[in-house]
């Protein structure tokens, strides 16, 4: 998407040469999105100068918007190819659902708090993204109508892999998501193979707790 001068585009090639590229994800699509993604517009103004440092940022509701790195190895470890259709739990500011509606089809995104899927749905559509569904509602579930999805990436933190999101996993699609305890996770890699599971642990984390029927209490 083209758009006027931007202020922060030296400021957010140098977090991506530093904190992704130097930190190991080479994805050249994924690294190319995250140039382009306009950070400090998901962040209120007194938190924009510090949009684009090597931290999650407080969004409200006792929410954050993830960390640079964590977002670029999430997406990368997806392997988006640009035809797939990706369902996102977690919402939040909505910036990691800009990267992914960059590199893929189509994104649903399903976000509990209503007043942050409200605002990450106007800014997105501010910002001229128009492969983007947001839903209010329990991620857990997933989004049956719209299933399968080809890739289903979580962005808060649960104790297990939820059963309606294998179901709604196409054959072959890869999942990520942080399992754990409700302080630290580990990044998970899902795949379906044959119908069965199969996971891989990609490093340490902290996330948010994933809040619904397959996952932590409010
Ligand atoms: N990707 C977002 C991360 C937001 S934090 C960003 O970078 O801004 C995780 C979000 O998951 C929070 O907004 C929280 O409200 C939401 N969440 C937690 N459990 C959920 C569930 N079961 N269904 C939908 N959203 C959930």
């Amino acid at each position: 998407m083209e758009r006027a001068h931007d202020p922060w585009e030296l400021t957010r090639a140098r977090m991506v040469d530093e904190q992704l590229a130097r930190r190991g994800i080479t994805d050249a699509r994924v690294l190319a999105a995250m140039r382009r993604v306009p950070r400090h517009r998901f962040v209120e103004e007194a938190l924009r100068p510090r949009a684009y440092g090597d931290h999650p940022l407080p969004i409200g509701e006792e929410q954050t918007i993830s960390q640079p790195y964590i977002v670029g190895l999430m997406t990368a470890l997806l392997e988006l190819e640009g035809g797939e259709k990706v369902l996102e739990i977690g919402t939040g500011s909505g910036y990691q659902t800009a990267v992914l509606a960059e590199l893929a089809r189509r994104v649903c995104s399903i976000e509990r708090l209503p007043r942050l899927a409200e605002r990450a749905r106007a800014l997105l559509e501010e910002l001229g993204y128009t492969n983007v569904w947001i839903r209010v509602g329990s991620g857990t579930l997933g989004w049956p109508d719209e299933a399968p999805f080809d890739r289903i990436l979580v962005t808060a933190g649960g104790p297990a892999v939820p059963p309606p999101l294998f179901q709604q996993l196409a054959e072959g699609g890869r999942m990520v998501v942080p399992l754990g305890d409700e302080v630290n996770q580990r990044l998970t890699l899902v795949e379906k193979v044959r119908g069965e599971m199969r996971t891989r642990s990609h490093g340490e984390c902290k996330f948010v707790k994933l809040v619904g029927k397959y996952a932590w209490e409010a």
